[in-house]
């Protein structure tokens, strides 16, 4: 079986998955009701998109 030749280091370990941690993936901030949504969709509470309402309310 392999064994590793040297022992990982702190720093090396620390960088291991930093790159992809969570976080709140491409959002943006409603414009009419600073809701969070996607960009370039309708707001999906208040149904604004650009600034008009595009979407009917129920
Ligand atoms: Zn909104």
């Amino acid at each position: 079986m392999a064994v590793p030749k040297r022992r990982t280091s702190k720093k090396v370990k620390r960088q291991r998955r930093t790159h992809k941690k969570l976080h709140l993936p491409n959002m943006v901030e409603c414009s009419n009701c600073g809701e969070y949504t996607k960009p370039h969709h309708v707001c999906k509470s208040c149904g604004h998109y650009d600034g008009k309402e595009v979407v009917e309310e129920k």
